[in-house]
């Protein structure tokens, strides 16, 4: 039983991970396929790129971050969610207690094509552009032309405790800074819902908060100058690393062009 299964591992899947992750929580991601942003030619609105990046380059430092942070990967397409079910045992009738009965609280069973089932207390649905796996729960979800969105309040929550959704299916704005910010928010959502001790995930220099006599909150770290250098050392090397060489892949094109290879 994972604490949260994020469905999608695109934009904003892979930064509710490293929000969970980094907050202590045992986050699996799974992913049925490709970003829509793999489609992307240059990514150049994203702050902190004054020339932009290449989008795939992007997923790619993403993902690693995501992993980094502690969140595991599974390649699947989920199928369908359904809440775990908690039904008393036959035995227990003569007690006169309500058989089939389930409680959100147990989590959910998530179904993948192909894999073996999967079990998560919380779910986020970070999966642009398909919620046909969240019908079975009646999370509340309105079309648009063929597409579906999914209902949540402002925290990503939905109608179903413990189930949550993240960007573009969350009807958020079609930009990738709109959904990675949606899917932190989201993944800060969740580990508020759960039960992990946490203030705000940040990293400030050593005194800080102990300076003025208070505690380190939890979620936040102090570091020390020496470490400070250490880090952003090895921080500098990877994305010099990163960047070295152009990336082979090629954007993805829209399904319905016909493309001559070259
Ligand atoms: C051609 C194009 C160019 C774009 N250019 C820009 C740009 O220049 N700047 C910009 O800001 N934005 C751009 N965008 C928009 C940006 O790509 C999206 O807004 C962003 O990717 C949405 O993030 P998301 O996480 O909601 O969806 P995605 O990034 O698409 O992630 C959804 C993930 O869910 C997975 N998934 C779907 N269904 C399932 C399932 N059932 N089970 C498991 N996994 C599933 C998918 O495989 C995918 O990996 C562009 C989009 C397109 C199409």
């Amino acid at each position: 039983m994972r604490d949260v299964c994020i469905v999608g591992g695109g934009v904003a899947g892979l930064a509710a991970s490293i929000f969970t992750a980094r907050a202590g929580l045992d986050t699996l991601v799974v992913d049925g396929g490709e970003s829509i942003l793999a489609r992307n030619a240059s990514l150049e609105n994203y702050p902190g790129f004054p020339n932009g990046i290449d989008a795939r380059r992007y997923l790619q430092l993403s993902r690693e971050q995501a992993r980094n942070a502690g969140a595991t990967f599974e390649l699947g397409r989920v199928t369908s969610v359904e809440p775990i079910d908690s039904a008393i045992p036959s035995e227990s009738r003569d007690a006169g207690e309500t058989v089939g009965k389930t409680d959100l609280e147990d989590g959910f069973v998530l179904e993948t094509e192909g894999g073996d089932p999967l079990e998560a207390r919380r779910v986020i649905a970070a999966s642009w552009s398909d919620s046909e796996y969240l019908v079975p729960l009646d999370v509340g979800r309105t079309q648009r032309g063929s597409k579906h969105y999914v209902a949540v309040d402002d925290a990503g929550r939905t109608a179903v405790d413990g189930v949550y959704a993240a960007g573009r299916i969350a009807n958020e704005p079609h930009q990738t800074i709109v959904a990675a910010g949606h899917g932190a928010k989201v993944g800060l959502a969740v580990v508020h819902d759960s039960d992990a001790n946490f203030y705000h995930d940040w990293v400030v220099p050593e005194g800080y908060f102990t300076g003025r006599g208070r505690e380190v909150p939890p979620g936040c770290e102090e570091i020390t100058e020496e470490e400070r250098r250490e880090r952003d050392e090895r921080a500098r090397k990877r994305m010099l690393e990163a960047f070295e060489e152009p990336l082979e892949e090629r954007p993805t094109m829209h399904p319905s062009v016909e493309r001559d290879e070259d």
